[in-house]
């Protein structure tokens, strides 16, 4: 079989060798001669994957005691109502920074729940597009919260500044990035993130919550979303998705096996910058987002030529670069290259866009 690279934005590529773990061990997991995802998620077994993931994920990203980590189901757009329902009790002033389609979905999905103001970031000057740094921000001063999301997976671009000085609640949507790089979860609130994009497969949603926001709250949400409760009962109040939970522990002692973050963050630079210089470097290539925004997970280019996209895709599928169509609200090209795409799938891809460019420029 010829080595196939998957450049798709989510669900993922997941890295090939925890694959091939999970392959050995599906049907006869810890000699047990059943699968990891037919035994109970009350089981000692079970709860001590639970247990290790949450250890290894605390590892990680250096989580303190003071937050909880909560595994829950409903992805993204479950947190972009589980947000203000649990943190607010009635209609509240709250602040949504509006950096892209995402952070876009997570506004208007608040719109039920409380008085969103929709802060507009993005600026466009001389074609180029970037995010107006935090310092600059239109914060309103009775906000509960504060929602952003720092890397726009359909658009491409990210915001790298941690938060740092807000007196509200800080809240990221982090589905496309978390575990990506190193990040102070002390700058943070509440974080969360689907698993598909950068971690396991879909089904398992990530949340690093600050304690003190549990308490004190009347809010009444749907308890499979209520933050008290899945922590009360440490995410297992009604039957977790346990296949992805242990899959997603698996990727978790691959990152540490890999160095932790750092070393993957460099990784992710280095991956990232051979993209955009074959871009930049090209009068055939385009990508429009400043330097300072341009998203190392989702690199989204197009082609000068806009006739000429669909051949790229339909030639790169046939030389087994798959997942490679920008999504359908933007088009053009969209490479997501997480951090289970290793450098040889860049560097395939890079050659690729050469021999393209050469052929059709
Ligand atoms: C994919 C994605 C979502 C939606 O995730 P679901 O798990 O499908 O709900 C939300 N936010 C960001 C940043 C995403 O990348």
């Amino acid at each position: 079989m010829n080595v196939v690279y998957n450049f798709s934005a989510g669900p993922a590529m997941i890295p090939k060798i925890v694959l091939r773990q999970a392959k050995k061990e599906l049907q006869n997991w810890k000699q047990l001669r059943l699968s990891v995802m037919e035994i109970s998620h009350r089981s000692k077994d079970f709860i001590d994957i639970a247990e290790e993931s949450e250890k290894d994920l605390r590892d990680l990203l250096r989580i303190p005691e003071s937050y909880k980590v909560l595994f829950c189901q409903g992805g993204a757009r479950g947190q972009f109502s589980a947000v203000p329902m649990n943190l607010l009790s009635n209609s509240q002033n709250v602040d949504y920074i509006n950096s892209g389609y995402w952070s876009q979905c997570a506004e208007i999905e608040a719109r039920k729940y409380c008085i969103p103001n929709n802060i507009n970031i993005k600026t466009i000057c001389n074609n180029v597009v970037s995010l107006l740094p935090m310092s600059q921000w239109n914060i309103s001063k009775y906000a509960k919260y504060i929602h952003y999301c720092p890397n726009e997976t359909i658009d491409g671009i990210a915001i790298y500044e941690e938060p740092n000085g807000f007196k509200n609640i800080i809240i990221g949507d982090f589905s496309s990035v978390l575990l990506s790089r190193d990040i102070n979860i002390e700058n943070y609130d509440l974080i969360y993130a689907g698993a598909q994009k950068n971690i396991g497969p879909a089904g398992i949603t990530i949340i690093i919550i600050r304690e003190s926001l549990l308490r004190n709250t009347t809010s009444l949400p749907p308890s499979i979303l209520d933050y008290r409760i899945l922590s009360k009962y440490n995410s297992m109040y009604n039957t977790p998705p346990t296949f992805s939970w242990y899959l997603s522990g698996l990727v978790f002692k691959w990152l540490k096996k890999q160095g932790g973050l750092k070393k993957i963050e460099k990784k992710n630079e280095i991956k990232s910058r051979l993209l955009y210089k074959t871009i930049d470097n090209s009068n055939f290539y385009t990508n429009n987002i400043s330097a300072k925004n341009r998203s190392k997970m989702n690199v989204v280019f197009n082609i000068i030529d806009p006739k000429l996209n669909e051949i790229f895709l339909k030639t790169a599928y046939e030389y087994g670069l798959i997942g490679l169509r920008g999504h359908s609200v933007v088009g053009g090209i969209r490479a997501s290259i997480y951090n289970a795409m290793p450098l040889s799938g860049v560097r395939c891809l890079v050659e690729f866009m050469l021999h393209f460019q050469n052929r059709y420029g």
